[in-house]
């Protein structure tokens, strides 16, 4: 299989994002030689190669995490790869979902990311979603919403859907974006109380890709 419009560096690497390909959520960073682009584009699992052992790594090979790789896309010249990934279980050695758990600060200094995560916005709020469930509902929102249970988001689903539709029809940009954040908040209230991931929602969004709406919703 002819790699020809990679541009590896003096050691024949270039370097690997893996990329959550439902939430946006970077994985970890590695790098791959040509063997470890063919396999990967082979098997459909994510292959790197390990600087420190000098061998060919298929991810997961020991803790069972792996990647599916549903694409892979290369940069502008040629020297860097992101795989777009469907996770097995936490990607990172230490067990974090992500190796990128770490946030530097101003001064240099490490910090524990918690729910402040390098995770893109959706995602960030599912995981601090999660973590209200722990709180005192004197104090969160959010908790006082899990606590009331689902009959109580169905009728604050309904409350700001109706506002985002007044919004819609005759409001400001701002107010349209205001309201469609409370519909996704509430939405997603829901879900945390169902136990259905952001990741189920976006997998149904993108299994649509490439579907007319009419054939999906045809199709339900
Ligand atoms: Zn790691």
């Amino acid at each position: 299989m002819p790699l020809t419009a990679l541009n590896y560096d003096d050691q024949g690497l270039v370097a690997v994002i893996a990329q959550d390909a439902e939430t946006g959520e970077v994985r970890m960073m590695a790098y791959a030689d040509e063997l470890a682009i063919e396999q990967t584009l082979m098997t459909g699992l994510a292959h790197f190669y390990s600087r420190s052992r000098q061998k060919l790594w298929k991810k997961g090979e020991s803790s069972g995490n792996t990647l599916r790789v549903r694409s892979v896309w290369i940069d502008c010249d040629g020297d860097t790869l992101i795989y777009m990934v469907d996770p097995e279980g936490p990607s990172c050695h230490t067990g974090a979902e992500t190796c990128f758990f770490r946030r530097l600060g101003a001064e240099g200094d490490l910090a524990e990311a918690g729910n402040d995560s390098a995770a893109p916005t959706l995602l960030r709020l599912e995981r601090t979603l999660q973590a209200r469930k722990d709180s005192d509902a004197s104090k969160s929102y959010t908790k006082s919403l899990l606590d009331a249970g689902p009959t109580k988001i169905d009728a604050k689903v309904r409350e700001e859907a109706a506002e985002l539709g007044l919004a819609l029809i005759g409001e400001s940009d701002d107010r349209v974006a205001s309201e469609a954040g409370d519909v996704i908040y509430h939405l997603l209230v829901g879900l945390v109380l169902r136990q259905v991931s952001l990741r189920d929602l976006l997998s149904q969004l993108s299994s649509r890709f490439g579907q007319s709406g009419h054939e999906e919703k045809g199709s339900r």
